[in-house]
């Protein structure tokens, strides 16, 4: 049976398997951890072999730093789920990120990037890498309706996130894919929400698609690791940059990725399964102006998440009423005192573990084309895999102690017990 016709989930499982052993046709179910710096050639003509095959392009083991086979398994696995040429790891999702936007720019190139997308790319990116090396940069409307009037004669590269951070919005790929054609440009996407499985940028025409390995693939909130899958025109400028920067990742953490990805359709349907339901009750709750969430029929963005993708994840994100109090100032401290008042909701950086995390987000830092000063205070949550009864039970109470912070009425000595 070709691989390329199985269904997706059935890639998850079966994608990088180690191949037969000569002796006895046995296969272990996981690819071996394989470490190694220096490996040893049987002679010098073997050696030298090697290196011309490697320096032709082709992935060959030869030195720790080019990877061995357990990474090359998930490079392997992240193709097929992809649908990609090759593709590249990392030590983190913002390592893809920086190499991406080094392979394809140099100074005095332009670079239209997204308006939501994940805010170290605005923060570090633009300024540490992007004007320090004169590249221009412009910001584009999360959804892309202005590029085209953005584009230049020297824009190189038009970099999207879809959906957006934080709130979610949607990107037509597709769309973008083919105005990047047309201008001589390469599209980049962050695809970490879709993570390789519930959106696949490349077959809709973007050129790499790059993934924050460290949120669902890996899913157990313990490994940092990130990826860059690219077709074949982006292909070799991708790959010298990496190697360049002598990019490399532990094969403890490629054999942990990949084993995380085994679960990983059964762990997103759980996910999206209780996000929606949580999303329904926080859309019932009079302080919560607004609930973003693609999959919602509400969303703005939903039409375009129907059209480009299979499913949904855990990422939910609310915007408080900011007529609850007298000033924002005093909504925000309401939120505050909510957030911390949930008991099941980790307080903490990331997302796409098995459990259930709150930040407080401020939008109007994070968005310069859409304006966002008139809305109230945001809060994120990453919906786990606790019980969603337990979890709405939490928010229930959380929002009590709002509701009693907002109109303090002293509590008698009975009830209090
Ligand atoms: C977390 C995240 C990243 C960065 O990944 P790290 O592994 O933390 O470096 C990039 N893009 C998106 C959308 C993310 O959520």
């Amino acid at each position: 049976m070709s691989r390329t016709s199985v269904h997706p989930d059935t890639v998850l499982l079966h994608a990088g398997r180690p191949s037969a052993a000569a002796s006895t046709g046995a296969v272990p179910v996981n690819p071996p951890v394989m470490r190694a710096s220096t490996l040893l050639f049987k002679d010098l003509a073997t050696m030298r072999d090697v290196h011309k095959r490697r320096e032709q392009g082709e992935r060959v083991l030869s030195y720790g730093r080019r990877a061995t086979d357990t990474v090359f398994a998930l490079e392997d696995t992240l193709c097929q789920m992809e649908g990609g040429h090759r593709a590249r790891i990392f030590s983190s999702g913002l390592a893809a990120i920086s190499t991406t936007f080094l392979a394809f720019l140099k100074p005095g190139d332009h670079v239209l990037i997204s308006d939501s997308v994940y805010g170290p790319v605005r923060k570090n990116i633009c300024r540490d890498l992007l004007e320090r090396h004169s590249i221009a940069y412009t910001f584009m409307a999360a959804d892309g309706r202005d590029a085209r009037e953005k584009c230049r004669p020297e824009t190189r590269m038009i970099y999207a996130e879809s959906p957006g951070s934080l709130v979610y919005e949607m990107t037509d790929v597709p769309a973008l894919a083919a105005l990047a054609r047309e201008c001589g440009a390469v599209l980049v996407v962050d695809n970490t929400w879709g993570s390789a499985y519930l959106h696949k940028p490349l077959a809709l025409g973007a050129d790499v698609s790059v993934i924050a390995g460290t949120k669902y693939l890996v899913g157990h909130s313990d490994v940092m690791i990130g990826m860059a899958t690219s077709n074949e025109r982006a292909w070799q400028a991708l790959d010298r940059t990496g190697h360049m920067l002598g990019h490399v990742v532990s094969p403890d953490d490629a054999y942990t990725t990949l084993r995380g990805i085994r679960t990983l359709a059964t762990r997103l349907a759980a996910h999206a399964r209780h996000a929606m339901e949580v999303v329904r009750w926080l859309a019932q709750q009079p302080e919560v102006a607004r609930v973003f969430y693609p999959a919602l029929e509400s969303d703005p963005g939903h039409a375009l998440w129907k059209r480009d993708f299979q499913g949904a994840c855990g990422l939910v994100s609310i915007e408080l009423d900011r007529h609850i109090a007298p000033s924002f100032a005093e909504v925000e401290t309401l939120r505050d005192g909510f957030i911390d008042r949930l008991e099941l909701f980790g307080l903490g950086a990331s997302w796409g573990g098995y459990e259930s995390l709150v930040l407080p987000v401020n939008l109007s830092a994070m968005r310069t084309v859409t304006d966002w000063s008139d809305s109230g205070p945001v809060i994120r949550f990453h919906i786990g895999l606790e019980h969603p009864t337990d979890l709405i039970a939490d928010l229930r109470q959380a929002l009590m102690g709002l509701r009693q912070a907002r109109s303090p009425e002293p509590v008698s000595p009975t009830k209090s017990t």
